[in-house]
């Protein structure tokens, strides 16, 4: 069969299963290492059909070129930052992200990370064990219930964790250039949109799930976050750059923020002597919030369909 000469390079890693639907149709190359190995990457797209990457793996025009067949790019998770999308096009290549399979991992971890730093009780146990009853000072968390949580980004996963919010008993609501504020979706996930700035002054929580483009470059910086209220947490699983973190380093050394809890970071892995080192009410985690089992296995075999689909319409 003519689809078994079809060349597909995977350069991060991909959930085995689905890895092994691909090699029933087509010659596959993976390697979750790849990525590290530019020159071998180089070599292996110089006759491959399509490429599989996650985040790391910078899809440039320069890439591309050395790729002269190459006609579809698998995403395996949302943002496509790493992927020079005008080159994409120019090229014909398709891009086909993993739209909506990870959402709901992402949606968690921002309750979860809300609900701990609202709380900020539940990181006692050592002192707890060692006979220590810190009562008094874990006494002064806050509920969820009642406050209101700042969606930022009303897209997928915006409006998941609008609904998730909204089933916790949290006000939503919520700020989208996009989405104007008596557009249906806002009243189907129980949420009233609003300006930027309206949005950050209402909340207890803000939450953001915005693209990095230009225009989202630093969306909160000194001034943004001036407007929250000083016990409010912010969350951002998004991308890095989207907030400025020195200025948000700062306001948590200075009580002028509750916490915050960061996936993502301008330079990751952050480097050894980041301003975020050692600053109190923080939650850092390794760009993982979309990150499960269950979503590894949803974002494989979504994108190992669509890839197969791609390339086979393609014969
Ligand atoms: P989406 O495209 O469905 O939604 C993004 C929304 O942001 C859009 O509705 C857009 O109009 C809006 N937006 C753009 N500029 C804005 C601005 N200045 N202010 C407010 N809203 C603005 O994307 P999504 O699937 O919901 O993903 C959101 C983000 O989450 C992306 O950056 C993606 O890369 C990131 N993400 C991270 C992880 C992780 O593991 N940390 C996993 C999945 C997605």
């Amino acid at each position: 069969m003519k689809t078994g000469r079809r060349k597909i390079v995977i350069s991060e890693f991909m959930d085995e299963s689905a890895v092994d639907s691909l090699r029933r149709h087509f010659d596959v190359h993976a390697r979750a290492t790849l990525v590290d190995e530019p020159d071998r990457l180089r070599d292996l797209l110089a006759d491959a059909d399509a490429l599989i990457v996650r985040n790391r793996t910078q899809v440039t025009a320069a890439l591309l070129d050395g790729a002269p067949r190459l006609s579809v790019v698998g995403r395996l998770g949302v943002g496509l930052d790493n992927i020079a999308l005008d080159a994409c096009k120019s090229r014909g290549v398709q891009v086909f992200p993993a739209t909506g399979a990870n959402a709901a991992a992402v949606a968690e971890y921002v309750i979860a990370t809300s609900l701990m730093l609202l709380r900020g009780a539940y990181l006692s146990s050592a002192a707890v064990a060692e006979g220590q009853w810190p009562r008094t000072a874990l006494s002064k968390g806050r509920e969820a219930a009642g406050g209101t949580m700042a969606v930022i980004g009303f897209g997928g996963i915006g409006q998941l964790v609008a609904r998730l919010a909204r089933g916790i008993g949290m006000q939503v609501v919520g700020h989208d250039p996009q989405i104007p504020a008596d557009a249906a979706c806002w009243q189907e996930a129980g949420a009233r949109g609003m300006s930027f700035d309206d949005a950050l002054r209402a909340a207890d929580v803000v939450t953001i799930h915005v693209p990095l483009v230009d225009s989202t470059h630093n969306l909160i910086g000194p001034t943004q976050i001036k407007m929250l209220k000083t016990h409010a947490v912010l969350i951002n699983t998004s991308r890095g750059g989207v907030i400025d973190e020195s200025a948000l380093a700062d306001a948590l050394k200075r009580g002028r923020l509750g916490g915050a809890a960061l996936d993502v970071f301008a330079d990751e892995p952050l480097k050894a002597g980041s301003p975020l080192a050692g600053v109190p009410n923080l939650i850092l985690t390794p760009h993982i919030a979309g990150l499960t089992v269950q979503s590894n296995e949803r974002v494989s075999t979504l994108v190992a369909s669509r890839v197969t689909d791609a390339l086979l319409a393609g014969e």
